[in-house]
């Protein structure tokens, strides 16, 4: 596991806005890349997470997921 960068180049990979448990609150603020930054602070339903589908878990061969809560790996 090698640690994320927070770049603007990996936001722009990051597919969390295709999430289910991505919210209208973290949508309104445009959040993402959660993996290399700070956890969100927008309340969230657990409806699944989509990290396993997103091309920087196998870049950076990222183990987990729910980033949106638990902040940066
Ligand atoms: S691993 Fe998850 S939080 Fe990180 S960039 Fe991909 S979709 Fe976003
Ligand atoms: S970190 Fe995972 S659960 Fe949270 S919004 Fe991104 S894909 Fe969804």
């Amino acid at each position: 596991m090698t640690k994320v960068e927070n770049k603007k180049e990996n936001l722009m990979r990051c597919i969390c806005e295709s999430c289910p448990s991505y919210s209208e609150c973290t949508k309104g603020e445009m959040q993402g890349l959660f993996c290399a930054r700070a956890k969100s602070l927008c309340g969230f339903d657990k409806k699944g997470c989509v990290c396993g589908n997103c091309p920087l878990t196998e870049e950076f061969r990222l183990t987990g997921g729910y980033y949106c809560e638990s902040g940066a790996v």
